[in-house]
């Protein structure tokens, strides 16, 4: 930023039916700079009237959509790109407004959303389905690949780009329509996505945007006999809920919940270089990260040298405003993960733990926390068991192959983990021994949009990304004919 010019927050308003609208009951909430606390403005709330034309509008979108070709819909959301493209820089600054992260990462991720959207439209041209060879002579069988139908789906608030950018073309890729219901506390990247789509040409009523009291909105949505698809991105016990309303009317769902991914660090490392590699994927969005490396089991000959370079890393951060130039790491999304912090760390604390660095609120304006590492942790202790989703990370020896592998797979969660190790032995035994959907080893680069994205356990089921991505949107009907 130059500082000359102040940046420009998005005009806060939802999108139904082709038009852009406030709440029909006139019903508002601030939104806030994290960084500053201050208001950036007032996001409508939908009224039930409001959902209910939503819907109407869906469900007319999809009859449009359904039928336009797979290759006549890869132009309009490839021509989506190309807005979403040009306007990134300004995309970037409403995201670190709302959001917190610091400049470079809003960047990344606006044109990691941009690639994932380019990718959705060009995969929906290939839903292909197949012929099966029939039993008797003239008689032809097909599985045919369909779009599933109108889809309500949620996001959640760290990352107000990738999350709907994945929702929203895989939605469309595969001809649904699709209502979404972005996060209330980081609306502004949301809108500023779907002003692309309706640039580019997408008929009204193929994508939504509606905001509210999330269980209003999403119970309202997901009762409805129009919506046969449900997405949600967020916590476990919202995904319970959501699945449950789900399974009333038998809809089918995608559901991207939380972790607590175990880095395993073997001593056949340079656990130098593998700290740098660790603590920056820490720290990245201030740990809010459903990815996040959280919990650090590294191997007791290189304990000391490992924890040395991340407690350095730590203490060396540069925390503060995304928008200043330097800054390092921004401030929690909200004051909720302030208190999270504050209580897992004295959870630790009341367990035996040692704060190597940080463990404290940076101030009181802005929802900034030190960069925290934290050694001589309990399992037990909350820090070990709940996902932190923040910047606090508890560093553990470990002996054995078979012991690090049993701590590792010993919670509920199962979405991503990562492990470290020169031998080509090690690397792919202890890929196949963990519950997990995904695992980088020897990297954490685990999430691309050619890639399936997905969670084991509590973690979730179904994908987003690759192949299984676009499938989350398509039925499958078989179809046989025999000429008569
Ligand atoms: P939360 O559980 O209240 O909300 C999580 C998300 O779900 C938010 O975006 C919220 O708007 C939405 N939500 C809540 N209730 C909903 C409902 N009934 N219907 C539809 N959407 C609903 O908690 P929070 O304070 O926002 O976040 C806390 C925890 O959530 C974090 O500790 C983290 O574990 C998890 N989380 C995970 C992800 C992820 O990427 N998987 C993202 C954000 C939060």
């Amino acid at each position: 930023m130059d500082g000359s010019r102040a940046p420009v927050y998005e005009k806060l308003e939802m999108f139904i039916g082709g038009k852009w609208c406030q709440g029909s009951e006139g019903k508002t909430e601030d939104v806030v700079n994290p960084a500053t606390e201050q208001p950036l403005g007032k996001l409508p709330h939908a009224s039930k009237a409001d959902l209910d034309r939503a819907l109407a509008a869906a469900q007319k979108g999809f009859e449009t959509w359904r039928k336009t070709s797979a290759y006549d819909r890869a132009k309009v959301i490839r021509k989506a790109v190309d807005l979403f493209r040009q306007r990134a820089d300004a995309i970037a600054q409403t995201l670190t407004l709302e959001q917190g992260k610091v400049l470079g990462e809003a960047k990344i991720e606006v044109t990691v959303s941009a690639d994932i959207i380019e990718w959705y439209a060009e995969e929906g041209r290939r839903a292909y389905g197949r012929i099966i060879p029939g039993r008797m002579a003239g008689v032809r069988q097909m599985a045919v690949r369909e779009p599933v139908g109108p889809v309500a789906a949620f996001t959640p608030w760290n990352f107000p780009a990738v999350t709907p950018a994945r929702k929203i073309a895989g939605a469309i890729a595969a001809g649904c329509s699709i209502i979404i219901k972005a996060s209330e506390e980081t609306p502004g990247t949301c809108i500023a996505m779907v002003r692309c789509f309706e640039e580019a040409g997408l008929p009204a009523g193929v994508l939504n945007l509606v905001f509210g009291v999330p269980n209003d909105v999403s119970t309202h949505l997901i009762a409805s006999p129009v919506i046969r698809k449900i997405s949600f991105t967020g916590s476990i016990p919202v995904g319970k809920h959501l699945a449950r309303m789900a399974a009333d009317g038998m809809k089918k769902a995608t559901m991207e919940l939380g972790g607590h991914s175990p880095v395993i660090v073997f001593d056949d490392v340079d656990p130098v270089k593998t700290a740098e590699i660790a603590a920056a994927g820490k720290y990245r969005n201030a740990g809010q990260v459903c990815i996040s490396p959280t919990r650090f089991f590294v191997q007791e000959k290189v304990f000391d040298k490992f924890a040395d370079k991340f407690i350095d890393i730590a203490k060396n951060l540069k925390v503060g405003n995304g928008l200043e130039a330097g800054t390092q790491m921004g401030p929690l999304a909200n004051i909720r993960r302030v208190n999270a912090m504050e209580g897992i760390v004295a959870d630790a604390q009341g367990n035996g733990a040692r704060i190597q660095t940080g463990g404290k609120r940076i101030g009181n304006q802005g929802y900034f926390f030190q960069p925290t590492v934290v050694t001589n942790v309990d399992e037990k202790s909350k820090l070990m068991r709940d996902e932190p989703f923040g910047p606090v990370a508890p560093i553990v020896p470990f002996k054995t192959f078979d012991e690090v592998v049993k701590r590792a797979n010993a919670l509920e969660y199962g979405l991503a983990a990562y492990a470290f190790t020169h031998s080509t032995a090690t690397a792919t035994a202890v890929a196949d021994a963990l519950e997990s959907g995904m695992v980088g080893v020897n990297h954490l680069g685990i999430s691309m949009p050619e890639t399936p994205f997905g969670g084991v356990k509590e973690s979730g089921y179904g994908h987003e990304g690759g192949i299984e991505g676009l499938d989350a949107y398509l039925i499958t009907k078989f179809v046989t004919q025999i000429g008569v």
